[in-house]
């Protein structure tokens, strides 16, 4: 049974198993929440996605795809990148959002991981509406069997966490 738990903050600051981060398909670090794991994690991080990109991820990480790697100095054992999709001209393809937060749990569960903090992934520079993306989060969580205990939702402001509140009820 997972518990899900709603919590406003900086995900940075969590103690989990594993901290799930927005990425871009480079891997090699970004803004908003993948600047703030790669700035508090330290260079560890950097160095395992660049291992990466040289092996298994040539081209990047695809879309929708999920792939760990150490936290460094992170009060948590895993990073878990995934890479949400991009709300272009009203729409976005809400399957490879889905996909992410089935992926991450995936990965989760090769881990053993328990307890996973997920960002509002694609809800910032990726533009995806609040609303919408809280609802395609909270309902795939719920739907995809994990051993995972915790799913914890950090939400960086009032709205973000207004939103997923809506959608637990
Ligand atoms: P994306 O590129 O997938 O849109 P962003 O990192 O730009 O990813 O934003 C995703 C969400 O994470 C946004 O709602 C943003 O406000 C939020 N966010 C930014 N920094 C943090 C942080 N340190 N902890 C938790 N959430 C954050």
């Amino acid at each position: 049974m997972t518990t899900i738990r709603l919590v406003q903050g900086d995900i940075t600051r969590q103690s989990v198993d594993a901290v799930v981060n927005a990425a871009n398909s480079s891997l090699l670090g970004g803004g908003g929440v993948d600047g703030a794991i790669h700035r508090r994690g330290g260079p560890e991080i950097l160095d395992e996605c660049r291992a990466l990109r040289a092996s298994r991820y040539g081209k990047g990480l695809p879309t929708g795809q999920a792939v760990a790697t150490a936290a460094g100095k992170l009060d948590a054992r895993w990073v878990i990148h995934t890479v949400g999709p991009v709300w272009q001209g009203g729409r976005g393809d809400p399957s490879l959002l889905a996909s992410c937060h089935r992926e991450a749990l995936r990965v989760a569960d090769e881990l053993g991981a328990r307890t996973v903090a997920f960002p509002a992934i694609s809800t910032g520079v990726y533009g995806w509406p609040l609303e919408d993306a809280a609802r395609i989060a909270v309902e795939t969580v719920r739907e995809t069997p994990t051993d995972v205990e915790e799913v914890r939702f950090v939400l960086f402001d009032d709205r973000a966490y207004e939103a997923f509140a809506r959608q637990l009820g």
